[in-house]
């Protein structure tokens, strides 16, 4: 029996919309610190700067995410989807259902270390 890819698929396309929209609620927070001498003093303009650090850092994640999204949809199309990178082991679809964008199998992944 063939996997249901259409599942993997339709938790990738969540995914991705799910962080669209977080990566649009979250410009704001990465507006470049303004620095207001007058009012901000040299502490909260650290925490500030620090602060956008974080939120930029995170949405460096979310982008990266948005990458592993498309090259997993992508092998869907190509249909490599659920193959191991490393071993070609099919994995394991409880795996794929938390993790949709893994590339290895547990395997693999446990040797890394
Ligand atoms: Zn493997």
């Amino acid at each position: 029996m063939e996997p249901d890819l259409t599942l993997y698929e339709n938790l990738l396309e969540k995914k991705r919309e799910e962080i669209l929209d977080s990566l649009e609620v979250s410009k704001e927070s990465v507006k470049p610190v303004t620095l207001d001498q007058a009012s901000v003093g040299r502490l909260s303009r650290m925490d500030a700067m620090q602060a956008q650090a974080m939120a930029m850092a995170i949405e460096q994640r979310r982008k990266d995410e948005l990458i592993r999204i498309g090259s997993a949809l992508k092998r869907i199309e190509a249909g490599e989807y659920g193959e191991c990178i490393k071993c070609e082991e099919p994995i394991a679809p409880k795996r794929l259902e938390l993790i949709p964008t893994i590339l290895t199998c547990i395997e693999c992944a446990e040797k890394k270390g």
